[in-house]
């Protein structure tokens, strides 16, 4: 059925552009959201399984009040993690799953430029950027098997997946979000950070500061997946006027967080 149905969903797609993100911008988009959020959901469960999950109480504390911040502002319920592990980097994955490296929070100076990271990669998942990188590579047929690879990620398909979902260096494979995706990321999160209270202006010094990481002998992982652009700091600059407004707005409500 889905052989035959696939044609047409493309030819539908490619007429109607399918989908648009939160930015504005026409996706190419046809798995459905089920099935990703599955993907993300099982993914994490690996991830769960396979990496050592933190108990310190001052990251974990952290990390939750900066985390529940944002999503307050995005709504729904979200899962975060924080994982023993000394490269920084941090994901958040469709289904709403948020997990964050302790290699990340030794590297940021502040709560803002955690928020910076959180924000960011909750923006990848709101403009559904999985769907996207997945419609354009995988056909349906595939989608099905791809879902029971999750649980194999040292599979071939499983690779293809959690490289898709952005957190495929955990098993050997990395696939860079492309400049139109981190742009859009960025845009969204940095936007988010300022309604969660948070000033957006650290966004642009925890960039700075990713670049700096990544010029040392150590590869940042996160860099590896979220490829820094000559336009980046450009682009959140524009952006900034924007989200000051979003960001006084959200201090005048009285959204002062206070998570480290
Ligand atoms: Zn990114």
């Amino acid at each position: 059925m889905f052989s035959k149905l696939f044609p047409i969903v493309i030819i539908t797609c490619l007429l109607s552009a399918c989908a648009t993100s939160p930015t504005g911008r026409s996706q190419f988009i046809f798995m459905p959201d089920t099935q990703i959020n599955q993907m993300g959901l099982q993914a994490f469960d690996t991830l769960k399984r396979d990496k050592k999950i933190s108990y310190n109480g001052q990251y974990n504390q952290a990390t939750t009040c900066i985390a529940n911040a944002i999503t307050q502002v995005v709504g729904g319920s979200w899962e975060v993690v924080v994982f023993e592990d000394s490269s920084p980097n941090a994901f958040a994955l469709p289904g709403n799953k948020i997990g964050v490296h302790t290699g990340m929070l030794k590297l940021v100076d502040n709560q803002e430029q955690l928020a910076a990271v959180i924000g960011h990669e909750i923006g990848h998942v709101l403009a559904k950027h999985s769907n996207e990188r997945a419609s354009q590579e995988i056909a349906m047929n595939q989608g099905l098997n791809i879902l029971q690879a999750m649980t194999m990620p040292t599979s071939a398909l499983g690779q293809l997946g959690f490289g898709l979902l952005g957190v495929g260096a955990e098993y050997g494979i990395l696939k860079p979000y492309g400049r139109t995706q981190e742009n859009e990321a960025d845009i969204i999160g940095v936007d988010l950070m300022a309604k969660a209270g948070f000033d957006p202006r650290y966004s642009v010094s925890l960039w700075q500061k990713m670049e700096q990481a990544s010029q040392g002998k150590q590869t940042v992982e996160f860099m590896s997946t979220h490829p820094s652009h000559a336009t980046r700091i450009q682009n959140l600059e524009q952006r900034m006027p924007q989200a000051m407004g979003l960001y006084q707005q959200a201090q005048s409500m009285g959204k002062q967080p206070r998570c480290a």
